[in-house]
Order: structure tokens, then C-alpha cells, then sequence
């Protein structure tokens, strides 16, 4: 890692100036305002994550301390604490990832109604909007310019420079931004429905994919593996696309009725004009073009999987047939409970492979290599004994 990255990784970023936090410092002096919570973080982009202490606030009026139970383990934690979206969200150290967050409701504020202690809850990518724009209006806060990010945001209660994640063992949070888990899920594989799962869930529903309809899948990951689950429980005809001939027979147990490699160019033009809908989740490098060809009229490609450099569109492929190629984030706060009450419905949870928090360097390693099914899940009472 060159040397000026790690430089820039240890500025401080915030929207809370020193001397704002000083003296929010000082004017809480008398009473408590912060406690100190177990966790796990990096200290630069180039230090593995090591268990340390950090504070979480006291509860407002607002706020509901979770008991962290498990924490997914999502490919944005890794990008993020080795600096990698430097030029987007530049990481400030320590830095504590983890937006994947099932746990036990511990303590609310006096004006929290919807939650009580022993709840079992969840948080995914956002604790805060403004809650007033046009997006959060129409319950998108995914959108909304002021949103605050689990981990990495500036933490605008002053309780440390940013919003520190769920590799801990407890989190305090806005109720607005906590989710009921049905009680019937597993919540360590429940964990990744609150990434994963949305992230998959939403792009599906908002392209109408239904009973009737034929969907690929690109990519069998930890959000592809999610994205056939739920393309197949709503009713549609799921097609996996892979690399990976070892992939088939999962891809068919998760739930599709087809598998193509798409490396057989033969096997991909079979398919030619004929999706409704392809939901893409491969990150690497990869031809887009092949895909595009494979939409019927008016069908739609929506990338969930962020390819570092751009992608070359051939845009005679969209123009002919009304294709639309788009992306798409997460999902809003109502849309989230709506995927997991879903789930609860239909016993849908990620695949996971649980592990204790010593394990999550080698976890990062392994995630890398694409040697997980499907998602790593930290098991929280593992940090007792640190
Ligand atoms: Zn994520
Ligand atoms: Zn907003």
C-alpha cells in the first residue's frame, strides 16, 4: 500500500470540528453521555482488524441499545477498512465495519414505543436521514442526501469522529432505523438479509418480478445466492449464470431451474431476447453486452454489483428492444421490514457460515477468493472473551 494512502486514511473527517467536539466533551462533563463497548476494528488500511473499545452513546429519548447477537460479514466492511473507496468515502481509523446487525433489544429510550427489551432486532446500512426530503418522505431514505451510514459517517451526536459499525457487542440506534426479525429466522442467518437480502429484494420488486416472468441471476455471491431465493419465491422462472461449472448443483438447490455457464457462448445465445428481467451481482470485470442481448423487449438489467472501472455498453443492444440497464442500493426503511417479514413468511435466510470475531481476517482472505457459502456471520458472544 503506498505510503500516501495510508496518510490520507488517518485524517480525521467530520463534519463535527475538534473544537465543536471538545466542547460537547466538556459540556457533558457532569453526566455520563457515553459508555464503552467491546468491538473489533482497524487502526489503517494496512492493519488487520484487532479487538479494541469504543464508545457508543447513552440512550436519547429516541434511541434503543441492541445486544448485538451476529453480524454479517458484507464485501463493503473489507472495501472499507482497507481504504479501497478512498475517493468516494474516504475511511477514518479506527474504523469499525459491520452493517449486517441481528441482536437483542437491551434498554430504550423514554420515547420509544415499538420496541421493548428482549426484542429481537436488526440494522442494516443506515441509522439516520433527515427524515424530511422527498425521498424520506416516500420511505427511500436509501436516497436521501443526509443519510448516515452505520459505520464511516460523521457521527452528528459527537460520540466519536464517525458512526462506528456492528463488529461489537452492543449498538445504540434511532428507532426509526431498527427492524423487527421474525422470530421463527435464525438470526445469525438472518444477519445477511439486512445487506444481502435488501439489497437483492428491492431491485426485484421494483422491476415487478413476478410469477410468470423469467429472471437471471449473474453471479452466485452472497447477494446472487440471495437474489435466486427470492426471484424463486416470488414465482419466476430463475436462470443462474456462472463462471463456476462446481456452482451448478448449489445454484439448483437454492432455488433455480436452470443453470448456464456463461463462458459457453453457444449455451448464453439459447437465451437470446428472452428475460424479463437479469439482476447482475458480479463485481469484477465482465461483459455486459452478453446480458443486455439476453433481455426481451422492454426488459432490464439492474447491477447490484460494483465493477471498480466502467463498464462498455453497446448501446445499439438497448436501443433495439426498449432495454434499460440500471443499478440500484439497499432499500429504504419500510421496504426492508417488507423483505424481512417476507422471509419470515417463506423461511428465507442467507446460507452462512458462522464464525467467532478472531476468525475475521482470515474470513476478509477467504471472502476475497470467493471461499464462502454464502456469507460469513460473526457469532458476538465471541468477543466476551476478549
Ligand atoms: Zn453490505
Ligand atoms: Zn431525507
Amino acid at each position: 500500500m503506498p505510503k500516501s494512502k495510508l496518510e490520507r486514511g488517518n485524517v480525521r473527517v467530520s463534519t463535527v470540528s475538534d473544537e465543536q467536539y471538545r466542547s460537547r466533551e466538556a459540556s457533558h462533563s457532569e453526566h455520563r453521555t457515553r459508555y464503552e463497548a467491546k468491538a473489533y476494528s482497524a487502526s489503517s488500511a494496512t492493519s488487520p482488524l484487532a479487538g479494541t473499545t469504543i464508545p457508543r452513546r447513552e440512550l436519547t429519548d429516541q434511541d434503543v441499545q441492541i445486544e448485538i447477537l451476529f453480524c454479517g460479514i458484507c464485501h463493503s466492511d473489507l472495501h472499507y477498512a482497507r481504504d479501497e473507496w478512498h475517493d468516494v468515502m474516504p475511511t477514518v481509523y479506527p474504523c469499525v465495519p459491520g452493517h449486517e446487525i441481528v441482536g437483542r433489544v437491551r434498554n430504550v429510550g423514554s420515547a420509544v414505543t415499538r420496541f421493548k427489551a428482549g426484542d429481537v432486532v436488526g440494522v442494516g446500512c443506515l441509522v439516520d436521514s433527515d427524515g424530511t426530503c422527498p425521498n424520506c418522505e416516500a420511505g427511500l431514505e436509501q436516497f436521501c442526501p443526509k443519510q448516515v451510514l452505520t459505520y464511516g459517517s460523521p457521527d452528528k451526536h459527537g460520540t466519536a469522529p464517525v458512526t462506528y459499525g456492528g463488529y461489537s457487542d452492543s449498538i445504540v440506534v434511532d428507532q426509526r432505523f431498527i427492524l423487527r426479525v421474525p422470530s421463527n429466522l435464525d438470526p445469525a442467518a438472518a444477519a445477511p438479509l439486512l445487506c444481502a437480502g435488501i439489497t437483492t429484494y428491492s431491485p426485484l420488486r421494483h422491476w415487478g418480478v413476478t410469477k410468470g416472468k423469467k429472471v437471471g441471476i449473474v453471479g452466485l455471491g452472497g447477494l446472487g445466492h440471495m437474489g435466486v431465493k427470492f426471484a424463486r419465491a416470488f414465482g419466476a422462472h430463475v436462470v443462474v449464470f456462472t463462471t463456476s461449472p462446481s456452482k451448478k448443483e448449489d445454484a439448483l438447490r437454492l432455488g433455480a431451474h436452470e443453470v448456464v455457464l456463461s463462458r459457453n457462448i453457444d449455451e448464453m445465445k439459447k437465451h437470446a431476447g428472452s428475460f424479463d428481467f437479469i439482476l447482475d451481482a458480479v463485481a469484477a470485470e465482465h461483459d455486459i453486452n452478453l446480458y443486455i442481448n439476453l433481455l426481451a423487449r422492454d426488459g432490464n438489467i439492474t447491477m447490484v454489483g460494483a465493477p471498480e472501472k466502467p463498464l462498455p455498453v453497446a448501446v445499439f443492444g438497448l436501443i433495439f428492444g426498449r432495454r434499460s440497464f440500471s443499478g440500484s442500493p439497499i432499500g429504504g426503511i419500510p421496504e426492508t421490514q417488507e423483505m424481512l417479514d417476507f422471509c419470515g413468511e417463506h423461511n428465507i435466510t442467507a446460507d452462512v457460515e458462522v464464525i467467532p470475531i478472531q476468525k475475521v481476517n482470515e474470513a476478509y482472505e477467504r471472502m476475497v477468493k470467493s471461499d464462502v457459502k454464502y456469507r460469513f456471520s460473526i457469532d458476538m458472544a465471541s468477543l466476551k472473551s476478549e
